[in-house]
């Protein structure tokens, strides 16, 4: 794989990082995830808009322009042949020289990474087929979500925990209310109504979450954001979770409550294919 830091397109084994990187000691750095399919970026302005932003409340340069970071998505996309599969793109404070709380100096340059995961299919995975299934884990996570922080420790901690007891998802809840999954923002319908957390900083504002909100008003779908609770979620008709890499993609299980018979319902369904349909034509 060709890899990029810093401005080099490198062989992987070849891309090296400073120990001393505020990303490696501090999870002091924001990523973004962007999903290829058909060899074309989907949602990019919406990714390099919240990557902006995440940087902007962190107090850290953006270090390069929308023309670059474009150029050097295709160029790795080009570069890895990827045909449908994922670029993440992550930028760290970068190298003070030694360990320290305090920032580093103005002129210590973030580091940038860019690397592609090949996934053939990624739009026709078996999740989506079936639905997927989720148990609910308290939501231990510090309170800024809004911003997209590679400080995943503990998503990847109730990740495990949902392996562990042998489902594929957890849904984090705080209060009683749900906030979201590990890597997704989530939704219930009932009665027709699609419901889904409002935005705050309780939860990362997903790029697909939007995209699929106005596809839903656009298609005359009522939607409700507002919060909602483990027992409302258990008693729904449908559910479905939103990411980069998931699309759309139903829900049938929480904490063991089979919902619409356990298998996908007809809204998520539809949803995932308008939004891939859609996603696809605006895709550059
Ligand atoms: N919430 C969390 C915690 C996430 O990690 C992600 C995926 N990065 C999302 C929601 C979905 O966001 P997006 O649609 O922009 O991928």
């Amino acid at each position: 794989r060709t890899v990029y830091l810093n401005g080099n397109y490198l062989p992987e084994t070849e891309a090296r990082v400073s120990i001393f990187d505020r990303g490696f000691l501090m999870a002091d750095g924001v990523y973004e995830v962007v999903s290829v399919l058909d060899g074309k970026l989907l949602d990019f302005d919406g990714h390099m808009a919240r990557l902006k932003r995440s940087l902007n409340e962190l107090s850290m340069k953006n270090p390069l322009s929308d023309e670059e970071y474009l150029d050097a998505h295709r160029r790795l996309v080009r570069d890895n042949d990827i045909t449908d599969g994922l670029l993440y793109l992550q930028v760290t404070r970068g190298n003070p020289g030694d360990r320290d709380f305090a920032f580093p100096p103005e002129d210590t340059q973030p580091t940038v990474v860019m690397f592609t995961q090949s996934k053939p299919g990624l739009a026709d995975n078996a999740g989506a087929a079936k639905g997927i299934r989720v148990v609910t884990v308290e939501d231990q996570r510090w309170r800024r979500r809004d911003i997209k922080t590679v400080q995943l420790l503990f998503p990847s901690l109730a990740k495990m925990e949902a392996k562990a007891r042998g489902v594929d998802d957890a849904w984090l809840v705080e209060d009683g209310f749900v906030t979201e999954g590990t890597s997704n923002n989530v939704y219930i319908i009932k009665d027709g109504k699609i419901i889904t957390r409002e935005l705050s900083s309780d939860i990362l504002h997903g790029i697909t979450r939007a995209a699929v909100l106005r596809y839903a008003r656009e298609a005359q779908m009522a939607v409700e954001e507002r919060s909602f609770t483990v027992a409302e979620a258990q008693a729904a008709d449908e559910a479905f979770y939103t990411s980069a890499s998931g699309f759309v993609t139903p829900v049938v299980e929480v904490d063991g409550a089979r919902l619409g018979g356990g298998t996908p319902g007809p809204i998520a369904t539809r949803l995932r294919e308008i939004y891939l349909e859609e996603a696809r034509k605006a895709a550059i």
